[in-house]
């Protein structure tokens, strides 16, 4: 069997972390230096309790800079990032 390895499940604490909870990661974006949310569990789709949670964290963190869905890297692995300016 083939071992596919994924760089959001194996995320390893490389790049500076900004928050951490049960299901989700906020950090450094290794490629773009933006900010990235990202999902715990390796899924493309939010649960309700994830968006709702998500929803939060962007107020927090997000503020009024302008998020990005496009997963051009890793697209079975829902993560978002959080442009720098706005
Ligand atoms: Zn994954
Ligand atoms: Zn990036």
């Amino acid at each position: 069997m083939e071992k596919t390895k994924c760089r959001l499940c194996d995320l390893e604490q490389k790049t500076k972390w900004f928050y951490e909870d049960e299901l989700f990661i906020i950090c450094n974006c290794m490629t773009c230096q933006c900010k990235m949310i990202v999902l715990k569990r390796h899924d493309t789709k939010l649960t309700l309790e994830e968006s709702n949670r998500l929803l939060k964290l962007l107020i927090k963190f997000a503020e009024n800079r302008r998020v990005s869905f496009v997963r051009r890297t890793i697209p079975n692995h829902w993560h978002m990032h959080i442009k720098n300016g706005r």
